[in-house]
């Protein structure tokens, strides 16, 4: 059996957007299941609208993304180069001989007559079908224009009858009707060649069996077995995927949210979440289980079992699926990706010594439990290093009993003030000791307490919030983190 050979062809013209990360993503998925070849094309024939820019900052998402290809600009195999730009001489090779062979010819319509034609075609109720006009100029009357400086652009001599179908491998038998294709322009007056003739010579060339790619391709599909059929290349096999769309059913863009791979990992996405959620668009496994690592995807992913129905993509979902990839990250992995955002903050410094590496894994540990996504764990983060006995006072008013959280307070800044080592167990002692003293239990106790340490009203839980600002406070943060005491006191200062 052949090797399965699949390739994404992205154009440089913008930031990658997660619905085409996601035809990535399934041709990468079949290559790997296949031990095929997944190859990266870029096709940047608009030299408009082609940037470098883009196309580095796309190779960049697919490989955080863990889509890496076997061949492709930057890993040249033996079907390159891997650039269409750099592909011209094929496609000018290609063009001559189906000139020669008669399959093509030269048509000299400018883009004001042929939109004139368009018109009237449109307004007389038919399909805006090339006329036909230059197809049978003579070769003697094409030369002499051509001689004399005239642009052309070079079109398939097509059949206009009957139709033209194929089996898609997600949508089943398509059949489209000849009459309504007319003769495609394969090369344009400027010389670069139109995007169905590009792509055709280019999956010839490198050999592709199957092209998975969205269905907004599937109107170009008959046009390029048209160009197969003339260049007697046989065509691979096509599946095309349903477009994402948000959940108000138009197509997934910035009024939704984020589209741009580059912004779901600047949010704080993981690339294992935003691999496992893409894969979920359109597919589902056999068993229903939703959160899976790439490796489970490979072995299950199946492209015959892909979605007609488009794809809603559900930001909810992502979180919730993000927030159960955070889980299964080790304390060190958790450490290192909440840093950048808790440098970011100005908590952590540029050089973190091992001590305070050490102190950071046990916080993000803690921290990563109330989280979807990093770049929340700042915010989190705050109630270990920011104090401020003001928001003490304003909370405790919040209060009902406000008697009690005093009492509560002051007995406890008394306690407080004569330990040296204090911990989680010091506290459980204190607090009980508390409630025989004053009587006061329940809420009424451990709020005015979570309160005077925390200044908030909700948060990590105490037994995980005190180990962490008692070590904390030994380490030299530039936000020095201060201890259970240095709180109450500070409070009690401003309370009394
Ligand atoms: N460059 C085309 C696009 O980005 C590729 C289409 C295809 O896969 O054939 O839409």
């Amino acid at each position: 059996m052949e090797r399965v050979r699949v390739r994404f062809a992205p154009s440089p013209t913008g930031f990658l957007h997660v619905g085409n990360a996601r035809t990535a993503l399934f041709n990468w998925l079949f290559a790997r299941q296949n031990n095929g070849v997944f190859v990266l094309r870029i096709e940047d024939t608009d030299v408009e609208r082609s940037e470098t820019e883009f196309e580095k900052s796309l190779m960049n998402d697919l490989r955080w993304l863990g889509l890496g290809w076997d061949e492709g600009p930057d890993a040249e195999g033996d079907f390159g180069p891997y650039r269409q730009s750099q592909r011209l001489e094929f496609y000018r090779s290609h063009t001559q001989k189906l000139l020669d062979e008669g399959k093509a010819y030269y048509c000299f319509c400018s883009p004001e007559e042929i939109e004139k034609e368009r018109k009237k075609a449109l307004a007389e109720g038919g399909m805006p079908v090339y006329s036909g006009k230059c197809c049978s100029l003579s070769s003697e009357e094409v030369q002499r224009r051509l001689d004399s400086g005239e642009t052309a652009a070079v079109r398939l001599r097509t059949p206009h009858t009957g139709d033209i179908s194929y089996d898609d491998l997600v949508r089943g038998n398509l059949r489209f009707d000849l009459s309504l294709i007319g003769d495609p322009v394969i090369v344009r007056s400027s010389g670069l060649p139109a995007y169905n003739y590009a792509v055709v010579i280019d999956d010839a060339l490198m050999k592709i069996t199957h092209i998975i790619r969205g269905e907004d391709h599937i109107s170009n599909t008959p046009r390029q077995l048209l160009v197969y059929e003339a260049l007697s290349f046989s065509p691979p096999r096509f599946a095309h995927l349903s477009m994402v769309m948000g959940k108000d059913n138009t197509r997934l863009s910035k009024r939704h949210g984020a589209t741009a791979v580059e912004q779901f990992e600047k949010d704080g996405i993981l690339s294992s979440a935003l691999f496992n959620y893409l894969s979920l668009l359109g597919w589902a496994p056999p068993d229903g289980q939703e959160v899976l690592a790439r490796e489970e995807l490979v072995s299950l992913f199946d492209l015959k079992k892909v979605s007609r129905s488009s794809a809603i993509f559900d930001y909810d979902k992502l979180s919730w699926i993000n927030r159960q990839h955070i889980k299964e990250l080790s304390p060190r992995q958790k450490a290192e990706l909440a840093y950048p955002h808790l440098h970011r903050a100005k908590f952590l410094p540029e050089k973190m010594s091992e001590t305070q590496w050490e102190w950071l894994e046990k916080a993000a540990e803690k921290l990563a439990e109330r989280i979807d996504r990093f770049s929340d764990i700042s915010q989190e983060a705050a109630v270990l290093f920011e104090f401020s006995p003001i928001d003490v006072e304003e909370e405790i008013k919040k209060e009902s009993n406000t008697e009690c959280a005093f009492n509560v307070i002051r007995l406890f800044g008394k306690k407080i003030a004569s330990v040296k080592e204090f911990d989680y167990d010091k506290f459980a002692e204190m607090a009980k000791e508390i409630r025989e003293e004053t009587g006061c239990k329940g809420k009424d106790l451990y709020h005015p307490l979570r309160i005077v340490l925390t200044a908030k009203g909700s948060g990590l839980d105490l037994d995980k919030f005190i180990p962490l600002v008692e070590e904390g406070a030994k380490q030299n943060f530039p936000v020095p983190v201060k201890n259970c005491s240095q709180r109450v006191s500070e409070a009690l200062k401003l309370l009394e």
